[in-house]
C-alpha cells in the first residue's frame, strides 16, 4: 500500500514492524481503527515475548539460579524503563500491575481505606471510563464517602469553572483521565491537578489513553497516582503500571496479601515488604512485562512529538473528509482532541454500521465503550469510535471514508 504523509517517520516501516495488519479480512486488506480499545503488538515486543517464553522462563525475585537470575534483572528493567518513560522521582515508585483498571482498584482499595472518610468527597468527571467510575463507587460506599461529577460542555470539554466550584474542604480526591477513550477530549489535566493541590487534594490521572500519544512526566503533572496500560501502547496484554508517590505508597497499607508482598510470615503476625514489592503480590505476567520495555522503546525511538504530529495530521485529514458523508454527526468536538473520532450517522444504528465496516474489512469499534454515564449525558445509546494510531494511513481513511459514505447513501 502506497502511504503519503507529511512527516518524518517512515510509516511503511513503522508498519512493517506489525505483521498483524498484513492480511486480509473478509476478503478486502485489514484496516485496524479500534486502537483506543486495544493497539496492535510491535513486532520487538513479540520477539521479546518468544524470547522469555524459548529462553528465560523463570519466576522472579525468589530464585538462585541463572534462568531465574535473568528473568528477575529482565522484570526490574521494565520497572526502570517505567519510571525513564514517565519521569518519576524514582523507580520504586513504579508498581507493576495487570492494566489500568488494577491500577485504579488498587489506589482506590487501598489509599482509600486509609485516608477516605465519612462526608468526604470525591471528584471526577463526566468523561470516565468505568474503571475510573466504579472503584471510586466502591470506595465511597466502604468510607461513607459521596462522589461528585465535573460537568463537561456539548463539545465534550469539561467545564472548568464548575470543576471549581465543586473544589471545596470536602475534596479528598480529583480523579480524571487525561484523554477521553470514547470522545478523545484532551483535558487540561495540569491546571486540574495544580488547582486540585491548592484545595489539598490527592489527585490520580487515568493515562490509559495518553500513554501511546503523549508525552507523561510526573513529576511536571505534579500528580499523586497515574494509572496506564501496556496493550495501548503497542504493547503485550496483562500488563499495566501504577505511579504513586512514595509516601502516599508507603502510608498504604498492602492491596492483596499473598507471596512476594511480605517481610516475614508467621501466625503471629505478617510484616510487609517495602514498595513496590508490598503491591505486587503473587507471581505477575513475567514475560508480558518484560516485552512491554519494547514497547516503550518503540514509543520513544519515534519520540511522542513525531507520533502525535502524525496522528493530528490523520485526525484532520479524516475531520476533513468524514464531512462528505451523507447523515455524518460528529460526537465530541472539544478544542484539543487526540485521534480518536466518535460519531453516528443518521438512519444507520452504531452496531449495524461496525458489522457493515468489518465486511468491508475495517475494524472500529462501536458501542458505550465503557462510558455509560457518558452516553446518557449525550443522550445516545453509543456511537461509532474509530480511532487511529502510528500504523494507520490516509490511504486507509479514504477506504474508511469511502466504505462510509456507500453505507450511509443507502439509508440517506
Ligand atoms: N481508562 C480509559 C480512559 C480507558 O480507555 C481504558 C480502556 O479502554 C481503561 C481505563 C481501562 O484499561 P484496562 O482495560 O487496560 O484496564
Amino acid at each position: 500500500m502506497a502511504v503519503s504523509a507529511t512527516t518524518s517517520l517512515d510509516i511503511q516501516k513503522i508498519r512493517d514492524q506489525f505483521p498483524v495488519l498484513d492480511q486480509e479480512v473478509n476478503g478486502k486488506p485489514l484496516i485496524y481503527f479500534d486502537n483506543a480499545a486495544s493497539s496492535q503488538t510491535a513486532k520487538s515486543v513479540v520477539d521479546a515475548l518468544v524470547k522469555f517464553y524459548e529462553k528465560d522462563h523463570a519466576n522472579i525475585h525468589r530464585g538462585i539460579h541463572t534462568l531465574a537470575e535473568r528473568s528477575t534483572k529482565d522484570f526490574e528493567a521494565t520497572r526502570e524503563r517505567v519510571h525513564k518513560f514517565i519521569n518519576s522521582a524514582e523507580a520504586d515508585e513504579i508498581i507493576l500491575t495487570k492494566g489500568t483498571t488494577e491500577s485504579i482498584n488498587l489506589v482506590a482499595h487501598s489509599w482509600g481505606t486509609k485516608f477516605l472518610k465519612e462526608g468526604d468527597e470525591i471528584l471526577i468527571s463526566q468523561l470516565e471510563h468505568h474503571s475510573n467510575i466504579v472503584p471510586w463507587q466502591l470506595a465511597a460506599e466502604r468510607a461513607g464517602a459521596s462522589i461528585k461529577v465535573i460537568p463537561i460542555d456539548e463539545h465534550g470539554d469539561i467545564i472548568m469553572d464548575e470543576f471549581k466550584k465543586l473544589l471545596s474542604n470536602k475534596t479528598k480526591l480529583v480523579a480524571v483521565n487525561y484523554i477521553s477513550n470514547s470522545l478523545g477530549t484532551i483535558n487540561p489535566v495540569k491546571e486540574i491537578i495544580a488547582l486540585a493541590i491548592e484545595n489539598g487534594a490527592t489527585t490520580l490521572i487515568d493515562a490509559a489513553q495518553a500513554a501511546p500519544h503523549v508525552k507523561i512526566d510526573v513529576q511536571a503533572l505534579n500528580c499523586d497516582f497515574l494509572a496506564l496500560s501496556s496493550h495501548k501502547m503497542y504493547g503485550p496484554t496483562g500488563v499495566g503500571v501504577l505511579y504513586g508517590r512514595r509516601d502516599l505508597l508507603e502510608a498504604m497499607p498492602p492491596y492483596q496479601g499473598g507471596g512476594e508482598m511480605i517481610k516475614d510470615v508467621s501466625f503471629n503476625g505478617t510484616t510487609y515488604n517495602d514498595i513496590p514489592y508490598k503491591f505486587e503480590a503473587g507471581t505477575p505476567n513475567i514475560g508480558e512485562v518484560i516485552a512491554f520495555k519494547y514497547a516503550m522503546d518503540f514509543i520513544d525511538e519515534l519520540g511522542h512529538e513525531n507520533i502525535q504530529a502524525y496522528e493530528n495530521e490523520l485526525l484532520e485529514y479524516a475531520n476533513a473528509k468524514l464531512e462528505l458523508v451523507p447523515g455524518f454527526i460528529p460526537i465530541g468536538t472539544a478544542k484539543k482532541k487526540a485521534s480518536v473520532i466518535s460519531f453516528l450517522v443518521k438512519n444507520v444504528h452504531p452496531y449495524d454500521l461496525g458489522q457493515l465496516l468489518d465486511v468491508k474489512g475495517i475494524a472500529v469499534r462501536t458501542g458505550h465503550h465503557c462510558t455509560q454515564p457518558l452516553m446518557d449525558f449525550l443522550e445516545i445509546d453509543g456511537t461509532v469510535r474509530a480511532s487511529f494510531a502510528v500504523y494507520n494511513t490516509k490511504e486507509e481513511i479514504d477506504t474508511f471514508c469511502e466504505a462510509l459514505k456507500n453505507i450511509a447513501e443507502r439509508f440517506n
